[in-house]
C-alpha cells in the first residue's frame, strides 16, 4: 500500500509519498506523471492538506445497504447523485464552520474513490484503471436547508463541508473496509464498504458516463446507517476507515462578516 498525502511547507504546496515518518516530495502535478524527488522531510513537520485537488466531487446519496428508510422513501434503481464544489474542500485537523444559515448541521462517514486518469466512459471492468487509491470524505450537509431546499446545492456546498484526507491509500482493497464515525469519542456510525448498493467500479464507470473524471476528482460514495447526528460548535468529528486512517476536524462558528441583506418573505 502507497500513502499519498498533499501538504505545505514553507508556503509551497507539493505532493509526497509517506515513507514510515518521512514524506519524500513527488515532481509532477498528476498521479500518471510523479517521480519521486529524493528531497525527504519529516512527516511531522509539514502541513497536511486535502490530499488531492478536486474539480468536482461526485456523491451518492442512499448507497447502504443498513440505511433506514424515511417512511415514504424508496431505494434509487440507479445511483442518486450530486455534486459538491471544489471550494467546499477542507484539510485535515480544521475546523467545519456552523454558517449563520443553517440550525442543523450533520455529518456522514464516507470513503472516497480518487480517481488518477482521465475517465470518459469507462466499462465497469476496466474502472480500476482509473482509480489512483482511496481516502476519507466528510459530505458535511445543513439538514434544515436540505429538507427545505429539495434540491440540495445549498446544503451541501458551504465552504469547509467537503473535508478529506488524510492521505490517499493506494493499491488497497475497498471492498471489505470498517467505516466508523465518532463525536467527541463517542461512536455514531459504523459500516462496512461491502454493504454498498452501488459498487465502486459500476460508480466510476456510470458516472464517467454523465461527467469526465479528471485526475484528483472524487466520488463520495455514500455513508452507512446511523447518519444524521448532529454538529455542534466545539465538536470533534472522526471518521475512520480501516487500512486507510482516520480524518479528524472541528466545528466552530463563522467569524467572518455576514453581509447578505434580510429578504421580504411575502415574494
Ligand atoms: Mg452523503
Amino acid at each position: 500500500m502507497d500513502r499519498y498525502i498533499r501538504f505545505s511547507n514553507n508556503n509551497k504546496i507539493h505532493y509526497g509519498l509517506v515513507n514510515g515518518d518521512k514524506v519524500s516530495k513527488l515532481m509532477g502535478e498528476e498521479f500518471q506523471d510523479f517521480e519521486v524527488s529524493g528531497i525527504e522531510y519529516d512527516l511531522s513537520s509539514v502541513k497536511l492538506l486535502a490530499p488531492c485537488s478536486p474539480t468536482k466531487a461526485v456523491c451518492v446519496g442512499l448507497n447502504y445497504k443498513d440505511t433506514i428508510l424515511e417512511p415514504g422513501a424508496k431505494w434509487p434503481v440507479e445511483p442518486l447523485l450530486f455534486i459538491k464544489p471544489s471550494t467546499s474542500l477542507l484539510n485535515p485537523g480544521e475546523s467545519i464552520i456552523k454558517w449563520p444559515m443553517t440550525e442543523d448541521l450533520a455529518f456522514e462517514a464516507e470513503l472516497a474513490i480518487v480517481i488518477g486518469k482521465k475517465a470518459h466512459l469507462v466499462s465497469e471492468d476496466d474502472a480500476h484503471k482509473y482509480i489512483w487509491g482511496y481516502t476519507i470524505a466528510n459530505d458535511v450537509t445543513a439538514k434544515d436547508l436540505q429538507k427545505t431546499d429539495g434540491l440540495w446545492a445549498r446544503s451541501k456546498s458551504f465552504d469547509t463541508f467537503l473535508p478529506l484526507g488524510p492521505w490517499i491509500a493506494s493499491g488497497i482493497d475497498a471492498h471489505n473496509l470498517t467505516i466508523t464515525s465518532l463525536v467527541n469519542g463517542q461512536q455514531k456510525q459504523k459500516g462496512n464498504t461491502a454493504d454498498l448498493i452501488f459498487g465502486i467500479e459500476y460508480l466510476v464507470s456510470y458516472i464517467s458516463h454523465i461527467t469526465t473524471l479528471l485526475p484528483g476528482d472524487v466520488i463520495l460514495t455514500g455513508t452507512p446507517g446511523g447518519y444524521g447526528s448532529s454538529l455542534d460548535v466545539n465538536d470533534k468529528v472522526e471518521i475512520e476507515i480501516s487500512e486507510i486512517g482516520t480524518l479528524t476536524n472541528y466545528c466552530k462558528r463563522s467569524t467572518d462578516t455576514w453581509s447578505l441583506a434580510p429578504r421580504h418573505k411575502s415574494i
